[in-house]
């Protein structure tokens, strides 16, 4: 058995994912979308985000991210973003391929999150000709260190975005674990929140593969599809990436999955917090604990078998659970931990 607090994508599809898969496998279905299994889907989100969203699917997160603020952009446009974004650190300049170069620009802000003076920074540094103009702000819900805006930091974003006339996009590689954690209405932290676009992993929440992007703005999905089908992002058999998302939003466990993780992570958290010698650089809010530890327990933990990163976010060992985490492997680790230092 793989040892690990890598990354939610280390493990495998959720039973729920997997049975609804099995039944589109069951009989044929039309190709390219055009199926029951995707309207269904699309129906679904529309009930679950109290909105009448235009719905898209694609393979995977960087696929949503950079085709989605590409659709929100000109090519001399900026998107206003924080420096961990995964849309700066780790899509290889997707978002700005795909959007023919709309620039991004870099704020800081303490746990991973843009604020709204780091917005406004941006915003007004430069308003001339010369300089590219600002059009969106995009944010990580839960961020890239594991925190959690909350419903007045979306707010107080979003006012800011007003003054200066920005759209919001969302990368929610992690939505679920943020709906878990606030524990309140999906809509509430989008649109109601002036979200205007949503990726939604379901990937990192229990699928084989498959993102939905939601548009809240309907006018920004004009002829989005062919911009996925340009990019090679339109699934031909797209009812088994559909299928598994009916799976985990008919069953519940998309929130399921994410509480389990979140629990998980609270615990590990806890634990850790009565280590000595291991420090945590963020609070725990979410799905990831981050913390500090010496270079040989470190190694050592590698030697013992156990994956995780360093390099991500701020640095630090970063601890990720997912649907199928078990209290026991946490209590694995820190005992392996305890007897390394
Ligand atoms: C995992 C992740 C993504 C998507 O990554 P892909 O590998 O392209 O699927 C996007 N944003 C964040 C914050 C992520 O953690």
């Amino acid at each position: 058995m793989l040892k690990h607090f890598a990354s939610d994508n280390y493990s495998g599809i959720c039973p729920e994912a997997l049975e609804y898969m099995m039944q589109a496998n069951g009989m044929d279905g039309i190709a390219y979308g055009d199926d029951e299994w995707t309207a269904k889907a699309a129906d679904r989100f529309r009930e679950l985000f109290e909105s009448d969203c235009e719905v898209f699917f694609v393979f995977n997160g960087t696929a949503a991210n950079s085709l989605s603020l590409a659709s929100m952009c000109q090519s001399y446009h900026s998107v206003v973003c924080h420096e961990l974004a995964h849309i700066e650190t780790d899509e290889c300049g997707a978002p700005e391929f795909a959007s023919n170069g709309a620039k991004l620009l870099l704020g800081s802000g303490p746990n991973g999150k843009l604020t709204p003076e780091a917005i406004e920074h941006l915003v007004t540094k430069r308003t001339d000709i010369h300089y590219p103009k600002p059009k969106v702000v995009s944010i990580t819900q839960t961020t890239e260190v594991g925190t959690v805006y909350s419903l007045d930091e979306l707010a107080a974003i979003k006012a800011m975005a007003d003054r200066y006339q920005l759209k919001i996009h969302m990368d929610g590689a992690r939505f679920a674990n943020a709906v878990a954690s606030l524990d309140v209405s999906p809509a509430d932290i989008t649109w109601r929140s002036g979200v205007d676009v949503l990726c939604f992993s379901g990937t990192k929440n229990g699928m084989a593969m498959g993102e939905a992007i939601l548009f809240f703005d309907r006018k920004l999905a004009e002829d989005f599809g062919y911009r996925c089908k340009q990019a090679g992002q339109l699934a031909s058999k797209m009812r088994f990436i559909s299928a598994p998302w009916m799976g985990l939003l008919e069953s519940g466990a998309w929130l399921r999955n994410a509480q389990r993780a979140n629990q998980c992570a609270q615990y590990l958290s806890e634990q850790l917090q009565q280590v000595e010698g291991v420090k945590q650089i963020f609070p725990a809010q979410a799905n990831a604990v981050f913390v500090e530890m010496p270079e040989p327990v470190i190694a050592a933990l590698r030697a013992k078998g156990w994956r995780f990163y360093t390099f991500i976010g701020a640095g630090g060992v970063r601890l990720v659970t997912s649907w199928n985490t078990t209290m026991a492997e946490v209590d694995e680790f820190i005992a392996d931990l305890k007897s390394f230092l």
